[in-house]
């Protein structure tokens, strides 16, 4: 499985112990960007030899984020777990050759050895002691003492190591059990892996990985680029416990996988021109892995909805309504079965569609047509009518027009129009304390467009409830109170 004919081979080795990570998602792009330009191969290794921390539920998660980005795999997924034969053979070689030795030192033993010690690390104890290898002992490397190891990476440059400043580092475990530099080189050996493009927290591990390729004689080690961390706001490393990282909840939330996906390839690249909206096909075709930068990249929420926003917007109706039905039917949508009509949906969804930046959003935009009761938000109502003077007349006129006008939005602008020219004020201003009481909140999708979806019945229903519930009088004497009556059925 060596590389040939020169096309890249690259990998996606995530860890299924968690959510999958926005990072993660932005690591396995940039290699998948990188193999798609270039005709390379794509590899997907789950590293789940921390059997602990390991779950199949985050592999799943993992595929299924995968899948929902677009980005496929061409071999795999492999699982470290099922080799780690490989792993064993690997370490016997070695240590057959004087690379590793054995040693059954425990932290306590370093410590006692070196009171006061500043350096970090295994002082070389058993270096010299011949220790056969066996239950209780694990397997380190001997690193060399003098000289340095370069690390050539394409975000970083040449980044030296001086040797003296690496331990003699374990590669097996004192429980048998490989650890991770290990299972990865031997894995990127036998997966003919030409290019490592990963998270920089990695590079610390390079070196060792370095050394661990040339002693299993293995040709030229792979082209690494170790990509920039991602930062909250605060320029703090993005953290699970403190900001919003998983990619399912992105998903979730109704951020689209393209809006996702080109936000992501903007952590880190930005293709020379400066363009920041870019579909598939100008991705796959820009992406310069030598252009990633390597300072921090900020993941800055607000600029990830509007990129949503710009891709919603971009959306023809029918697609709209293909993403957006299941954030609204059941048995994923907010409301009682059989309160959310499709029909009524579509009528509004293109105005829907200009005002949202999730998908998420949707629902709360036409709230007032299916939700069961209906309720005013006590704040609006608050400040557009109860502490309006003027409200009570203007929607007393109001309901009086809605009784028998036309039911379209010109003839309900009208009766607003009308109403509002009657106590002398805008018809903008006119139209807050119509939408409070018939649509619930002082914002929203445009008022006689959702009257005329709404309906006569239930329209004025809601302005009568509204008079009913003390309109017009001064904040706190008027009734007041959470939710109205649904002001008609249906
Ligand atoms: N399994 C590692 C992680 O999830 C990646 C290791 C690598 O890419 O070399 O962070």
């Amino acid at each position: 499985m060596k590389a040939t004919g020169g096309s890249p081979r690259v990998r996606f080795a995530p860890s299924p112990t968690g959510y999958f990570h926005v990072g993660g998602a932005r690591t396995a792009l940039y290699n998948w960007l990188f193999a798609r330009r270039l005709g390379g191969t794509f590899v997907l290794r789950i590293e789940d030899t921390d059997r602990e921390r390991s779950d199949d539920a985050w592999i799943s998660g993992i595929l299924s984020a995968l899948e929902w980005l677009g980005i496929s795999w061409d071999e795999g997924p492999y699982r470290q777990s099922e080799r780690l034969p490989l792993y064993e053979k690997a370490a016997a070689e070695l240590f057959a050759a004087g690379r590793l030795y054995a040693c059954d030192c425990s932290r306590a033993d370093v410590e006692a050895r070196n009171p006061g010690r500043t350096t970090p690390g295994y002082d070389g104890y058993c270096r010299d002691r011949a220790l056969t290898p066996g239950p209780g002992r694990a397997l380190r490397f001997r690193t060399p003492d003098e000289g340095v190891t370069l690390v050539h990476d394409v975000v970083r440059g040449d980044v030296e190591f001086p040797n003296s400043t690496i331990e003699d580092f374990v590669v097996v475990k004192s429980s048998g059990d490989p650890l991770f530099v290990l299972a990865v080189v031997v894995d990127d050996i036998s997966m003919g892996i030409t290019h490592v493009i990963r998270a920089e927290e990695h590079l610390p591990t390079t070196p060792k990985a370095v050394m661990l390729w040339e002693a299993l004689g293995a040709g030229p080690v792979p082209v690494f680029a170790h990509l920039p961390v991602l930062v909250n706001e605060k320029r703090q490393k993005l953290s699970k416990r403190r900001d919003r990282v998983s990619v399912e909840d992105y998903r979730a939330m109704g951020i689209l996988p393209e809006a996702m996906r080109n936000y992501l390839a903007l952590l880190g690249w930005s293709p020379a021109d400066g363009r920041e909206v870019l579909d598939l096909e100008e991705l796959v075709s820009e992406f310069r892995l030598e252009d990633v930068n390597n300072s921090p990249a900020f993941f800055d929420e607000r600029r990830l909805l509007h990129f949503n926003g710009l891709y919603i917007r971009a959306l023809d109706e029918e697609e709209f309504l293909r993403r957006a039905l299941p954030f609204l039917e059941p048995p994923s949508g907010p409301w009682a079965p059989g309160r959310f009509d499709r029909a009524q949906f579509e009528r509004l969804a293109p105005l829907v569609k200009e005002r949202v930046a999730t998908l998420g959003e949707v629902a709360g935009m036409v709230d007032f047509l299916f939700a069961d009761p209906f309720v005013v938000d006590d704040h609006d109502r608050a400040t557009s009518i109860g502490r309006d003077p003027g409200a009570r007349a203007l929607l007393e006129q109001v309901a009086e027009g809605f009784r028998s006008c036309g039911w379209d939005a010109g003839s309900i602008r009208a009766v607003v129009t009308a109403a509002a020219e009657a106590s002398g004020r805008k018809l903008a201003k006119a139209q807050a304390p119509v939408r409070v009481a018939t649509m619930g909140r002082a914002v929203g999708l445009p008022l006689f467009e959702s009257l005329e979806v709404l309906g006569r019945e239930r329209a004025l229903g809601r302005v009568l409830s509204a008079l009913g519930a003390g309109a017009g009088t001064p904040a706190g004497t008027g009734p007041g109170g959470a939710a109205q009556p649904a002001g008609g059925a249906g």
